[in-house]
């Protein structure tokens, strides 16, 4: 059997060969091991084989991962990537380093000022609905410069970037599209003045493509801890 060890050693030589054909620098793309549905047992693992940045899709889950792993807790870096209820943005403030998936104001508001004052600014990037995608969620790109400018005005949240999930594309040239459109609204925003550095986009089945665009942090799940048997529970 594979273990958690294999895989995640073959998916940094992914990256490193998607880096290497881009021309770009291995260490300006991070891997965030996606770990929803997987239990505490399996971030453990991958935590013992030198991975530190997890990323959950379900409030309440991950909130049990989290504490089930107080002892590893300075070690590890908490993403959420799943969509976030304004009923939610407490919780979410006090337990995790990154948000992946704001898309609208008041909960970036909430966010910001539910950010326990001990901990550093929590780290956002703004869900972008880029083109071709089915899910309702992530703000609309013309919608996307005011939203940015006002988020990144807020005092305990820091504006890292922009993150997407495009539906799934056949073809690697497919699958380039909508990175290369997110890759062109961070430009735009940066031309702003806004000082972003982050792009979170590309999956298991899309991590090259990605990378050939521009992503600094790939969400990658299955890849590493195998298929998911069951749905994540909200
Ligand atoms: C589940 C999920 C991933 C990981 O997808 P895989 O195809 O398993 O790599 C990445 N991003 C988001 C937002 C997800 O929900």
């Amino acid at each position: 059997m594979t273990g958690i060890a294999d895989t995640l050693q073959d998916t940094h030589a992914r990256i490193t060969a998607a880096c290497a054909a881009a021309g770009r620098a291995e260490q300006d793309v991070t891997l965030l091991a996606v770990s929803k549905t997987f239990g505490p047992a399996a971030v453990r693992e991958a935590h013992a084989a030198g991975q530190r940045a997890f990323g959950e899709n379900y409030v309440q889950e991950a909130l049990d991962k989290i504490a089930a792993l107080a002892d590893l807790r300075a070690g590890l870096q908490w993403h959420l990537i799943g969509p976030l209820q304004s009923n939610k943005t407490r919780v979410v403030a006090e337990s995790f380093d990154w948000v992946h998936s704001v898309d609208r104001l008041k909960v970036a508001e909430r966010l910001s000022a539910q950010r326990p004052p001990h901990l550093p600014p929590l780290q956002v990037c703004l869900q972008v609905n880029v083109s071709g995608e089915a899910s309702k969620s992530g703000v609309a790109p013309q919608a996307l410069p005011a939203l940015a400018a006002q988020v990144a005005a807020l005092p305990r949240l820091r504006l890292r970037g922009l993150m997407s999930i495009p539906e799934p594309a056949g073809t690697f040239d497919a699958q380039r599209e909508p990175h290369r459109e997110l890759f062109a609204l961070l430009q735009a925003l940066r031309r702003q003045g806004l000082p972003l550095d982050t792009l979170s986009m590309g999956m298991s089945a899309d991590l090259e493509a990605a990378v050939a665009e521009g992503a600094t942090i790939v969400r990658i799940g299955t890849a590493i801890f195998g298929g998911r048997t069951r749905r994540a529970t909200a």
